[in-house]
């Protein structure tokens, strides 16, 4: 804390624009907050800091959405499903590797998102724009202030959803929200891509000795507890180059949490979604942590680009094609909501009236890994987007309130996209019905997310 303080002088700002629902962040679980909202019919506003929408899946990188999916997977269909089926129809995504779903092309899914925006004329999309402060009237948000290339803004909103994924609009309203103690947070990564594989010695080296679950391990995020029936299937992970180049050398043995999935191999020599760099103790919340890792990350990816080129057949040639515009970050602030969900919830298939959307028994983050190879499936209450104290305000995507198993599941972009739609549509039944957030009727939220082609049970 800085001991040395100035007065910043209040000012006059102007009020740019005015809303029924304002969306903060465009991630999985913004961008279908707003999709939805717009289509139960109201007026929506998206803020969106970066030039893109899409949060992780195109700033960091994010590829594999729909990973989880196999045979018998019972999931939520709505707009997670509409992301992976757009990117389909565009020609940005392309088979994934361990399971039975399409890896999103995180460059392609910029131009998705753009036309998913572009499609719903009630969507007044503000890029460029970062939300710095709410504008309160007592307990109730009536609105946000952004910071941008045109100073400091006002937007005026009747209902706001804060999907900024860290609960910044949550925080700064006042509403309470917690954090994992940094020490057993999920770990930042680097995330990046590479050009230049040959992509059929790769493959064969790939089916030559292949990886499973059991596999993961030694280190970073890949020490893992499985229910077991996970162990022998195929997973894309890489570790042996680097334990290799540990041996030799050309990496310091500290750096042993170098290891993970590689996404999509492409046509044309693209390896995409290199998801091996997992560095612990950084904290999202703290510019001058993210300057460290952002930094850091870096310098560990062309270490790990070095080992591929050495033991990976295939990637002899490989140069580095891109990283994330930003670092990813997995764990910050939560919202104590009104009903937090928890490790049994999302473990033995809770079922609540309220519910707003299901998302199938997929957790994985904290040290486990649980597959949806069985139709087994949660719902997700409504209450469970509901802030404490702040009156107007709904919260989506990964700073939806629960403990830290049931956070490995939520925390999962399609499930994101789940909490996002059911945001949305709450949001707009309260514009629509002028009635606070927390007594919308939910039996109207599950009847729209129907008409939206959603599941709630
Ligand atoms: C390296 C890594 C790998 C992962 N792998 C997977 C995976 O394979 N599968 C999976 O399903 N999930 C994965 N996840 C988790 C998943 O990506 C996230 O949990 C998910 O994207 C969270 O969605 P969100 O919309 O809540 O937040 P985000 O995706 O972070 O989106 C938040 C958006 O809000 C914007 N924003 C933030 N603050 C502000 C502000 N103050 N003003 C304006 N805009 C703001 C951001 O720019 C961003 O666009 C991974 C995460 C990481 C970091």
């Amino acid at each position: 804390m800085a001991t040395l303080k100035i007065n910043e002088p209040a000012r006059e700002i102007d009020v740019i624009h005015q809303t029924d629902v304002l969306v903060v962040g465009s991630g999985p679980g913004g961008l279908p907050a707003a999709l939805a909202a717009a289509r139960a019919g109201v007026e929506v506003t998206l803020v969106e800091r970066f030039g893109c929408f899409g949060g992780n899946l195109t700033v960091v990188g994010v590829e594999g959405m729909h990973w989880y999916r196999h045979e018998d997977t019972i999931e939520s269909n709505g707009i997670a499903r509409e992301f992976e089926e757009s990117a389909k129809e565009m020609g940005a995504a392309v088979p994934e590797s361990q399971s039975l779903s399409y890896e999103i092309d995180s460059e392609g899914f910029k131009l998705v998102a753009d036309k998913m925006v572009e499609n719903e004329p009630n969507i007044r999309p503000m890029l460029h724009r970062q939300f710095v402060a709410p504008i309160m009237d007592g307990n109730k948000i009536t609105g946000i202030i952004t910071e941008s290339k045109a100073g400091r803004e006002a937007i005026l909103a009747k209902r706001v959803i804060d999907a900024t994924g860290d609960a910044d609009v949550v925080e700064r309203a006042g509403a309470p929200t917690f954090m994992t103690p940094k020490e057993n947070m999920m770990a930042a990564s680097v995330m990046f891509h590479v050009a230049g594989v040959d992509k059929q010695k790769f493959m064969d080296g790939i089916k030559s000795d292949p990886q499973t679950y059991k596999d993961w391990g030694g280190g970073g995020e890949w020490n893992i507890e499985t229910s077991g029936k996970e162990d022998d299937m195929f997973s894309p992970f890489l570790k042996k180059p680097f334990e290799q180049a540990i041996k030799d050398g050309m990496i310091p043995p500290h750096l042993n949490t170098i290891a993970g999935t590689w996404g999509a191999v492409h046509d044309t020599g693209e390896l995409t979604y290199m998801n091996l760099i997992h560095m612990d103790d950084c904290d999202g919340t703290d510019p001058d942590s993210l300057t460290k890792y952002e930094i850091e990350g870096r310098r560990q990816s062309m270490l790990a680009i070095e080992a591929l080129r050495h033991y990976t057949p295939g990637c002899e040639g490989i140069r580095l094609r891109n990283f994330g515009m930003s670092i990813g970050i997995r764990d910050t602030r939560k919202v104590d909501t009104v009903y937090n969900m928890t490790s049994h919830d999302v473990r033995e298939q809770a079922r609540f009236d309220d519910s707003i959307g299901i998302f199938p028994e997929f957790i994985d983050g904290y040290g486990i890994l649980i597959l949806p190879t069985t139709g087994r499936y949660f719902q997700i209450p409504y209450r469970n987007l509901l802030p404490k104290g702040v009156e107007n305000l709904l919260v989506s995507g990964r700073a939806t309130g629960g403990d830290r198993d049931s956070h490995a599941a939520t925390r999962n972009m399609a499930c994101c996209a789940v909490t996002g739609q059911g945001a949305g549509i709450a949001a707009a039944i309260s514009v629509k019905t002028d009635k606070p957030l927390a007594e919308v009727n939910p039996a109207d939220i599950q009847k729209e997310l129907e008409r939206q082609g959603g599941r709630h049970h």
